[in-house]
């Protein structure tokens, strides 16, 4: 049996000239690995000389799970993106990547963080919210953090993360007994937490770009794509800035539901960003109860596979935020 190594492989580069602290992850779920092979890309091209950093620093990480990674799943022990956080007594291995993975986030300023999703459907990016001086997420580089997502290629966004899955887990503390809390580690309010809601927490911005149905051959372009836009809006490299995309369709997530039972089922295969209609039934509890669409909106992120008491889909409606594009 070959054991996860004890350690994060990271590839840096330092411009001689001063400019931005960009930190590019892959493979924070083990079997997204779009962000992993567009990393390698990159790495390739700039060892071989064919692109060149001039300005700032560049710090990859093709694989940053590599217990999940080896095992070609979503999570090793645990969520690495979720309930992030230093641990002085780490329990787990997702811990142990914790410890180094928070001061990393630390030490940049910007993050390009690159995933994949579970059923088929377009690219998309997450954007954290609009600048605010909140409790849950204070921000105060909204417009950066937008001038990036708009030129990553993908032309839909998603906001709304953190402070829908707060309420998400204020339901499910509700109908969770104090006997069975001690196990759920999802039930921490603080568990929304990964690497974005970190550097934001830090003071920097970051955008999530999930690049493709995992297996997806067009993924790993994408991701690749993301970060050579991403070194060209910063400036680090001699390229034209990116244009902004101007189709953008951008959502805000309104509620996530949970997965109950095991027999809890939608009723069509749904994929991500899927129009629904205000009463259309989206899925059957265990029970026979029905779900519906609460309002017009779309279905994000459906996980037909999700374990009981955790995430199971988020129901999105068109944003009126402005994006300044
Ligand atoms: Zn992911």
């Amino acid at each position: 049996m070959t054991l996860a190594p004890p350690f994060l492989h990271l590839h840096s580069f330092r411009g001689f000239e001063p400019g931005p602290r960009l930190l590019v992850l892959g493979a924070v779920h083990g079997n997204e690995t779009a962000g992993t092979r567009g990393i390698e890309r990159v790495i390739a091209e700039l060892e071989g000389g064919s692109l060149t950093l001039r300005r700032g620093s560049l710090t990859l990480v093709p694989v940053t799970n590599p217990l999940a990674y080896m095992k070609k799943q979503r999570m090793g022990d645990r969520n690495l993106n979720r309930n992030l956080y230093p641990n002085a007594a780490p329990q787990d291995y997702e811990d142990h990547i914790a410890n180094v993975l928070c001061p990393l986030l630390a030490e940049n300023e910007v993050l390009l963080d690159l995933h994949s999703f579970h059923t088929a459907g377009e690219p998309f990016a997450m954007i954290g919210p609009p600048n605010n001086d909140g409790v849950l997420e204070p921000f105060a580089h909204a417009e950066k953090e937008q001038a990036l997502a708009l030129r990553l290629g993908p032309r839909r966004i998603v906001e709304g993360w953190l402070d829908t899955y707060a309420a998400g887990v204020q339901k499910r503390l509700a109908r969770t007994q104090p006997s069975e809390r001690a196990q759920l580690l999802s039930t921490d309010p603080r568990y929304g937490v990964g690497t974005t809601e970190t550097m934001r927490s830090q003071g920097g911005y970051g955008v999530t770009l999930e690049c493709g149905q995992h297996e997806d051959p067009a993924a790993p372009p994408v991701a690749w794509r993301a970060i050579r836009n991403t070194l060209a809006h910063l400036n680090m490299v001699d390229a034209a800035n990116p244009a902004a995309n101007t189709g953008i369709e951008l959502l805000r997530l309104a509620e996530v539901v949970d997965r109950l039972h095991a027999d809890d089922h939608f009723v069509q295969p749904w994929a991500s960003y899927d129009r629904v209609a205000a009463g259309q039934a989206i899925a059957r509890r265990h029970d026979g109860s029905v779900l519906s669409a609460p309002r017009d909106g779309h279905i994000v992120f459906p996980n037909p596979a999700a374990l009981a008491g955790n995430e199971w889909f988020y129901f999105a409606q068109a944003s009126q935020r402005d994006l300044g594009t």
